[in-house]
Order: C-alpha cells, then structure tokens, then sequence
C-alpha cells in the first residue's frame, strides 16, 4: 500500500493553510493508528481548497472539503431506505436520521486519472484495488463501469456524455458494482439501461436495488420445465412448445417477422398473471415507440416493462442492456412470479459489444469478436430458469432474437446461441415472402424441453401435424415437375396445403388454446379436405364461432383441465363435420 520499504508512510495533506502543531498531531496519530505504521506528513499548500482539507496516503484521498462531505451526505442520503409505500410523513424523519447518522467519517477514497477519452471509452491509471465491473465516478458527476484491468491502467466504458469528462481530471472508486433500481412501479415503463425513465411519466420509486450481472441460479435450486408458456401462435404451440423457464431463440434474416412472435406472445400473457420485459437493442427510437403503441393499445402495457437502448445510445448503454433486462426479471422471479423476457437483438448486442471491446484494445477473434462473445451471451441467457418451489417457484423464460445474413445459421453468433437455448424458431424469408406467416420452417425448427410443458390436450391434438408437414414438403418437392398425379398423391397434397394455409396467422390475433385444439383435431381428421385453400381462413373462424355458441362447455372444459378425452375428439370430428356441410351448403 504505502512506502513499505523502511515501514514509513508519506502521507500529502493539501490545505490551503499551514496546520497548527494540534491539529499536525492528530492527523498523525489518525494515520497512525489507520494503517499501523509510522508515519511523515508532509503539507502541500491548495488555496483551491475550500473549507477543509485533502489527505492524500499513495491513492488513498480522505476528502475533507465542503464538496466532499456534500457528495457524501448525498450519497448516504441516496441509500435512503425510500419503497412506493413510504409516505410523505414518514420520509421525514427517515431524511433526519440519515442526517443526524451522517458524520463525514474520514472515508479512505482511491483516486485515479483519466489519462485517454473517446468513444464512451476511459483509460485511467491509479486505482490499483479497483475491481472488474466496479462503478468509478469522475469528476463531472458521470459514471462508468471499469471493463478492463490491467497492471498500469484501467479502461472504463461510460454511462454518459464523455465530452465532460477531460484528460488529466480524477475518478473516484464507489466500491459498488453497477446495478438498476428495480420495483413493481417499473410495470408500463419504459427506461434506459439505467432504469431512468424515457416515457415522460414521471419519475419511478423503486422497491430495490439489483446488481446488473448476477450469477445464475444453480442447479439445486431449479426444477424442471412443466408449465406452458403459450404464444398464441398455432404453429408454434402445437409444434414448437415454449414451457416457462425455456429459452427460446428466434432466429431469421431481417424482416422476417422475429419481433412479431414476440409481441405477440407478450400480447398472449394478458390474464395469465405473466410479467414481460421488451429489451430493445440498438433499434431506431420510431420502431420503439411503435411498439409501445401496440402494447398500450392492446392494453398489455399494464404487466410489461420495456427496456430500451436505442441505435443512439453509446456501445456500453447497448451493451448493458440485456442484464438490466434479466435484473429487472430477476427481481419478479425472486417473488414467485413468471416472467417473460424478450431480448430483441442478441446480434446487435454482439456488435457493441465488439465496438467496446475494440476500443478497449482487445485482441480481435472468429469475425472481430472478442474470445469472449459466447460467454456474453451464455452468462445472460443461464440466468433465465424455472425455480423450485422450496424457492418460490418463480420462472424467466428467454426468447432472444437473433438475426441472420441470408439465413446463414453457421456463423459465429448464431451458433453460439443456437448452442446455449433449448430450441429455435427458425424464420424464412423464402417462405415470408410466400405469404406464410409466420414463416416458420418446420423443418430446421425445435423445442427440446417445451413438450413436457405441452398441455394433455394440445399434445393429443398436434399428434402428426408435424410428420405430416414434413411428408407434404417431400412430396411437393417431388411432383412440381410432373402432371400425371395419382388420386392418392392429389388427396395428400391438398390436405397439406390445407393444413399449411391453416397454419398462416396475421399478427396480433393469438388464438386461445381450446380454439387451437380444435383446429388440430379437425385438420389432422381430414375434414379441411374438402374446403378449396383460399376458403380457409374463412372456414376456420366459422368453424370456431360455431363451437364456441354450440359446444362452449367443451371449449371451457379444454382450457380449464386440459385434458382431451376420446370421446371429446369424436365429437370434435363430428361437430366439424356438421358444420362443414353447412358451410359448403351455404357457398354454392
Ligand atoms: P427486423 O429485422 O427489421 O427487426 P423482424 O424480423 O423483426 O424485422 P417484423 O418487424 O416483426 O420483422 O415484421 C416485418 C414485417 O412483417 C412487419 O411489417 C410486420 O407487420 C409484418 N408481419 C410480421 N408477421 C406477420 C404476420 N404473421 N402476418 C402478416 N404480416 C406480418
Ligand atoms: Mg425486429
């Protein structure tokens, strides 16, 4: 720490006078008895300094100026023990007290220098004992988060304006590692990756405190994934089951409808008690208030919180963004509740951090990312679990978006997350532009846990929608070039044509789960057989508003227990039937 060698410690007094022999004895004894060593104090005149003085030990500052208490009685008054349910009367006293508890101790503080600026990127030296991920303040007032530490310096990515922030002016250690204010008050908010509201409503008042990187929760205290987490989207709840806890990719190139999977299924969670966070990375501010304006509209803004670092926002602010996210998950799942996180995107999350690490001088790897980049995401991504009961039983359940260049799933960050997610949701533009959407392929798509979360009912129902699909793609593919086509091979061909029209959905109309049951069963029956493709849609909203006035005791029956019993798939079949002559009847 300090001169070791002959066991005496130099310490600087900055002061704008010359101490008297009294007070020159007590900062001696102080030290003294600080750091159990003999000491010499040598004193530096500062007429800078006003009311009070600096101590410096090596990089050790006791701040005694009246700027330095003040920023420490604002700090302690910033650890004020303030939730939404303190009242007025009560805040109060709570301000005394901290008033009265505050004695500007002689705080130990390191200092460093700022040596380089630029780019939201700070290279000090001094602060030898700072720690990685510690929050450094500077001079300004702004805060950064120490990133990269080596012998003679450190690098600091900033969380503000680094035009105030200037070659040679200090940095100060908080001994705090960089966290988000979290809360119930955060549900219909949108804010920063700092937890500072952007939707101008007005300040938020937090229940807590959470450290932005917080490891995940370890095995014992998880338990396997069993209830669903429906999106509303038939071809994926009867496919590609999402259970609560799951992590889910979303992956396919630009404009493939990936952000719209997921608005719908935060759109889905209205009444189920599932909370959700929108983390929206690097995206332009008018997609982000548009979709605000969709959530608030379909009046599922109540039970979400949006995330936001925007296109404009520095590389660290986009960098952050996702932990903040999972910090704010973190909090819910903590209390027992089910949370749903959607990281829209991982790519571009990749991307800045790549800009950070570049400006920070680290070696570039595979693509110009850092060695680094999978534990980026496999760090953020294990974070999400279905919790035990002996813990809550609380859940976050990941979808992260990745985006692809020309549908190539080889490159390096989607193999990464392909790798850490339990399945993807693999988009195509081919398909998209087709006109089938969602344009999920079935083919390259998966769940691999979701199907213990599926409910008795859809599972019955699904039953060979996939085989089939899978059969009707093969099948396409061979008879496109041939005109002589068997009855056989005519039949299987529209049924699966039927049943991949049945599959296209248009945003924003999830259907419920008995309404998908019926469908399922009633397509994998062949009963769609005879109704011409474009018809449909139209066919299948008739089809459900029939059950729904003649058999709505079934239909509560499916959503209430799940359970799909023969004899309620028999008469599915027949009802379907019924309504289908009516309907074909009725069109000619
Ligand atoms: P980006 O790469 O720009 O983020 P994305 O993959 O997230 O795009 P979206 O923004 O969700 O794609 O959708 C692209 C367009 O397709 C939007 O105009 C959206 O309205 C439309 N779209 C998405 N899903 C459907 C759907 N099921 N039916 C009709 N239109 C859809
Ligand atoms: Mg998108």
């Amino acid at each position: 720490m300090a001169n070791q060698e002959n066991d005496v410690i130099l310490a600087k007094l900055y002061a704008p006078e010359k101490p008297n022999e009294k007070q020159y004895e007590r900062f001696l004894n102080f030290l003294s008895d600080k750091y159990q060593s003999e000491v010499s104090l040598e004193w530096i005149e500062d007429k800078s300094i006003e009311g009070g003085f600096k101590l410096y030990v090596d990089e050790e500052v006791y701040d005694w100026t009246n700027e330095g208490r003040f920023l420490q009685l604002k700090e302690s008054m910033g650890n004020l023990n303030v939730t939404s349910s303190t009242s007025q009367e009560d805040l109060i006293p709570l301000i005394k007290s901290a008033v009265d508890d505050f004695s500007a101790t002689a705080n130990a503080e390191e200092e460093g220098r700022v040596l380089t600026v630029g780019d939201g990127i700070v290279v000090a030296d001094g602060l030898s004992s700072v720690q990685y991920g510690e929050i450094v303040i500077f001079e300004s007032g702004v805060r950064g988060m120490v990133q990269d530490l080596r012998t003679e310096e450190i690098g600091i990515i900033l969380f503000g304006d680094d035009t105030d922030v200037v070659t040679g002016s200090r940095v100060r250690r908080t001994k705090k590692t960089a966290g988000i204010p979290v809360g119930e008050n955060f549900l219909g908010r949108v804010v920063d990756p700092l937890g500072n509201p952007i939707d101008g409503m007005g300040e938020i008042i937090a229940d807590g405190y959470r450290p932005v990187e917080s490891p995940a929760p370890g095995i014992v205290e998880r338990q396997s994934v069993d209830t669903p987490m429906n999106t509303g989207i038939l071809s994926i709840d009867s496919m590609f089951p999402i259970g609560r806890g799951q992590r889910e990719l979303i992956i396919g190139d630009r404009q493939t409808g990936k952000t719209a999977i997921a608005i719908d299924t935060i759109l889905n969670q209205k009444e189920t008690g599932v909370l959700c966070i929108y983390v929206a990375i690097g995206q332009k501010a008018s997609s982000v208030a548009q979709l605000v304006g969709t959530l608030k509209k379909k009046g599922a803004m109540g039970y979400t919180i949006v995330v936001a670092a925007n296109a404009s926002e520095t590389a660290p602010i986009q960098y952050i963004a996702p932990y903040a996210g999972a910090a704010l998950g973190e909090y819910f799942m903590h209390r027992g509740k089910d949370v749903l996180i959607v990281y829209d995107d991982l790519s571009k999350h990749a991307i800045a951090y790549r800009a950070l690490s570049l400006l920070l001088e680290r070696s570039p790897g595979r693509e110009a990312y850092p060695g680094d980049v999978f534990y980026l995401h496999s760090r953020l991504l294990e974070r999400s679990a279905r919790m035990s009961d002996a813990v809550g039983g609380g859940s976050i359940t990941a979808l992260p978006i990745v985006e692809t260049q020309a549908g190539d799933v080889s490159a390096y960050i989607p193999t990464n997350i392909i790798s850490i997610t339990d399945g993807q949701i693999f988009l195509e533009s081919d398909l998209f532009f087709a006109g089938q959407r969602p344009a999920v392929n079935v083919g390259l798509s998966v769940s691999r846990v979701g199907g213990a979360a599926q409910t008795k009912a859809m599972k019955k129902a699904a039953g060979s929608i996939r085989l089939d699909l899978a059969q009707y793609r093969e099948m396409e593919i061979f008879t496109q070039f041939s005109s002589d086509l068997d009855e056989t091979t005519k039949k299987q061909l529209v049924y699966g044509q039927g049943l991949m029209r049945l599959l296209r959905q248009p945003q924003n109309s999830p259907f419920k789960t008995h309404e998908q049951v019926i469908l399922l069963v009633a397509a994998t029956a062949h009963v769609m057989q005879d109704v011409p493709v474009d018809d449909i849609h139209k066919f299948r909203a008739g089809l459900l508003n029939y059950f729904h006035e003649e058999e709505s005791e079934l239909c509560k029956r499916i959503d209430g227990d799940g359970v799909l019993s023969d004899s309620d798939k028999e008469l599915i079949i027949a009802e379907s039937e019924k309504f289908k002559k009516e309907y074909l009847s009725q069109e000619e």
